[in-house]
């Protein structure tokens, strides 16, 4: 069995993405820079984003963050957007979700310029993805591919058993897998919650990517032989031996799916890490005008 290591992998791209952005420097051309905009004081917000600073930090991209009050209003939040969509410094800006109940993210979303949405959240970005043309891919769609590809992992023919069809994982997952493209060119079926006798679809898959967000749900009898599992789901599960009193899982049972699997990503260590990498590859595209 193969562990797809994300840690590993999303560092040797934080790596690449440095040597090139020392490259741009080197050439006396500004540094690629990335901004946040962060509404409120959600914890888990702030540290995400905190953790995109340190990141930009390390590859030498700059990058700035717009503090804004809970109270902010959504004509503000978009006269913020309008500023970074017009500000020639900033390459690409992301606003962190999720947004005040009074805010619609919708709107947000659909005011933010194309060209520097690094998310690949505006509808443009995602009608490119869906025609194959070059856009700014979401960052765990993204990752996943980049650990298929830098796995190794043959995709081509393979059937492919997406578990969900969210907006941000599997409906994206499932177009990108079907790509006529390396990674890609996979058979895909797309499972949700009204599918019938999922099992049966699930012992189909070659290639299983679990995004469902139900906790240690496929088990090792639901899978065949030499699966590849990618396991997009994150879990709280409370565990006093933690420093932290809990541990992370995800939405497969690693321990038992793994004595089964050709190769598997683990919970924490896997899809995750690859989240912040593929939004500095994105900033770096914004900044050499790729998209
Ligand atoms: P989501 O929006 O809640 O979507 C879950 C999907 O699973 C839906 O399509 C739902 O079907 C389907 N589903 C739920 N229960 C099911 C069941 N019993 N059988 C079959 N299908 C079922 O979740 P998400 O945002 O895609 O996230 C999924 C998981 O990935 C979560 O654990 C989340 O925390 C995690 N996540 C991780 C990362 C990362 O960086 N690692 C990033 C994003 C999300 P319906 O459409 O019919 O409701």
């Amino acid at each position: 069995m193969k562990l797809i290591d994300g840690k590993e992998i999303a560092n040797q791209v934080k790596e690449e993405i440095k040597k090139e952005v020392s490259q741009i420097i080197d050439n006396d051309e500004k540094a690629p820079h990335l901004a946040a905009v962060l509404v409120g004081e959600d914890p888990a917000s702030q540290t995400y984003v905190k953790n995109k600073e340190k990141a930009c930090k390390r590859v030498g991209m700059i990058s700035s963050v717009y503090n804004m009050s809970a109270e902010t209003s959504q004509k503000e939040l978009l006269e913020t957007v309008d500023f970074l969509n017009n500000d020639p410094e900033i390459d690409g800006f992301i606003v962190q979700l999720p947004l005040p109940d009074h805010i619609d993210e919708d709107t947000i979303i659909q005011s933010i310029k194309p060209g520097k949405d690094v998310d690949g959240f505006h509808p443009v970005n995602l009608g490119k993805m869906m025609l194959g043309q070059p856009a700014f891919l979401s960052a765990t769609p993204n990752g996943i591919m980049e650990l298929l590809e830098r796995s190794n992992i043959d995709t081509e023919g393979k059937h492919c058993v997406v578990l969900g069809r969210s907006n941000i994982v599997g409906r994206p997952i499932s177009v990108l897998m079907s790509q006529k493209e390396k990674p890609g060119n996979a058979t895909v079926t797309v499972c949700h919650s009204r599918t019938h006798n999922l099992e049966e679809y699930i012992k189909q898959a070659d290639i299983l990517i679990a995004a469902i967000g139900k906790q240690e749900f496929v088990t090792a009898d639901m899978v065949k032989d030499n699966v590849v599992v990618i396991d997009v789901g994150i879990h709280r599960v409370t565990d006093d031996t933690k420093e932290k009193g809990y541990r992370l899982v995800g939405d497969v049972d690693f321990e038992g799916v793994k004595k089964k699997a050709s190769a598997i990503t683990p919970v924490p260590g896997g899809v995750g890490p690859m989240t912040i990498a593929t939004l500095l590859k994105n900033t770096l595209k914004a900044a050499k005008k790729e998209v």
